[in-house]
């Protein structure tokens, strides 16, 4: 492992950091509520922004209006970045899982339609996947699309997905769906992008329990695509799905920070059980070490991500722990502090008490990480198999063709 920066790369983070000094903005502005208000509008200026001076998608190659660089210089224009208030961002999943996923299966055509106005900010994309039957099992997908009965070439598309972030303000999106009943259920699956606008598209935001509305159930009722809509070939969606959850993988990471200063800060100025500071407790030293041991392990595993990422390699699949450990962690240290700060613990009012509306925001948002991107069951599963070498999970239904699966009926 090498923690320090490459002249390079240093260089490049002299660059970046430059700019975002002249560019970046001082205040927070909001950004990508659900209801597409201001919040929207500062998300959409800043994505343009980093557009026009080549920071919005810096791995991506020139001609598509990318940097050409390197995956690194991506995470250290991050890094840069996350020191200031920027707008919250809505074309995360656009950028790096739906248009990557056209940029590798679509004609010129559609890449020429697509690429410039995701990048820029001017159109926003959704990915639907799940649904109510399961997610975690994307290949078991119901939702249908069968050719229209006038020869025309174009699909009908018909089925629910659920939990589709962003979708009430998406332009576009990608669906997978099932095309051939009689095929096993990984080898039946076509993937399309959609106009989310389209007749038979019916958006219904989710409301939780944090007060947001980040998701959707998203009806088909027979919307009609053309077959140029497909995004690689008929009944092949499951590797074009494959090379969308890889880069959600990648893109979805984990929460860093967890709110460490702030609890530490708190804990050395509320009274514990015995009116001593809580940071005295006998109890709470414990956590205090579960939870520095787990951080310094995750920081050690990130490095070495960032050492695979510095040397132009691919990162394995050991950064599936990244999100294990980092989401439990943030929903324990969130519920010790909400715990520790007794009756001031239940304010949940950031102009009135910051630092307890941030630690109930961690409470609420955690639970949400911990199954986003894959759960932690799941990820547990690719660390035992494919990290630690542990037998594979039995899947039963490996063989089976869809139809005759107990879900397919
Ligand atoms: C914040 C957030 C944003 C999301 N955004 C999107 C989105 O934009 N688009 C989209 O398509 N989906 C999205 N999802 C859905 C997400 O991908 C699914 O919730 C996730 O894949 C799990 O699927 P499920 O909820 O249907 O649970 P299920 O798959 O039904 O799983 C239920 C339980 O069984 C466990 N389980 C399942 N299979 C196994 C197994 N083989 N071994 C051990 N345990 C297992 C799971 O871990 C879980 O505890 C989002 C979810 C969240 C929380």
């Amino acid at each position: 492992m090498d923690f320090n920066d490459t002249p390079e790369e240093a260089a490049f983070r002299a660059k970046a950091r430059a700019w975002l000094e002249a560019n970046a903005p001082r205040k927070y502005e909001g950004g990508a509520d659900p209801e597409g208000g201001d919040g929207m509008a500062a998300s959409k200026a800043w994505q343009a922004k980093k557009a026009a001076a080549g920071y919005a998608q810096i791995t991506w190659p020139k001609e598509w209006g990318g940097a050409g660089g390197t995956p690194i210089q991506q995470v250290i224009f991050n890094q840069e970045e996350a020191n200031y208030p920027v707008p919250g961002n809505p074309f995360q999943i656009g950028l790096g899982m739906c248009v990557p996923t056209v940029m590798t299966f679509c004609d010129e055509e559609t890449k020429k339609r697509f690429v410039g106005p995701a990048l820029r900010g001017e159109e926003i994309w959704c990915q639907l996947f799940s649904e109510p039957s399961g997610g975690s099992d994307v290949a078991a997908a119901r939702t249908k699309a069968v050719r229209a009965p006038d020869g025309s070439g174009d699909w009908l598309i018909s089925g629910q997905k659920v939990w589709t972030t962003g979708a009430q303000f998406s332009d576009f999106g990608i669906v997978v769906t099932r095309t051939n009943p009689d095929a096993l259920k990984h080898k039946g699956l076509t993937m399309f992008w959609v106009d989310m606008h389209d007749p038979g598209v019916e958006v219904k935001p989710i409301h939780q329990m944090s007060g947001g509305s980040g998701f959707n159930e998203v009806f088909f009722t027979d919307v009609r695509v053309k077959d140029s809509q497909r995004v690689g070939a008929v009944d092949d969606g499951w590797r074009v799905s494959l090379v969308t959850l890889m880069n959600e993988r990648l893109a979805v990471g984990g929460p860093t920070g967890t709110g460490w200063a702030e609890f530490l800060d708190a804990a050395r100025s509320v009274p514990g059980l015995d009116g001593a500071p809580a940071i005295k407790d006998r109890a709470l030293r414990e956590k205090l070490a579960d939870w520095y041991v787990a951080t310094e392990g995750l920081k050690h595993t990130r490095n070495r991500t960032m050492t695979a990422l510095s040397r132009g390699q691919t990162p394995g699949p050991e950064s599936s722990i990244g999100k294990v450990v980092s989401a439990l962690q943030m929903q324990d240290l969130g519920n010790t502090a909400l715990e520790m700060l007794d009756q001031y613990g239940i304010i949940n009012d950031p102009a009135l008490a910051p630092l307890q509306a941030a630690f109930h925001g961690s409470v609420m948002f955690a639970p949400g990480l911990r199954i986003a991107g894959g759960t932690d069951e799941i990820l547990k599963n690719i660390i035992a198999e494919r990290v630690l070498g542990l037998p594979g999970d039995i899947r039963v239904d490996k063989d089976v063709p869809f139809k005759d699966m107990p879900t397919g009926r």
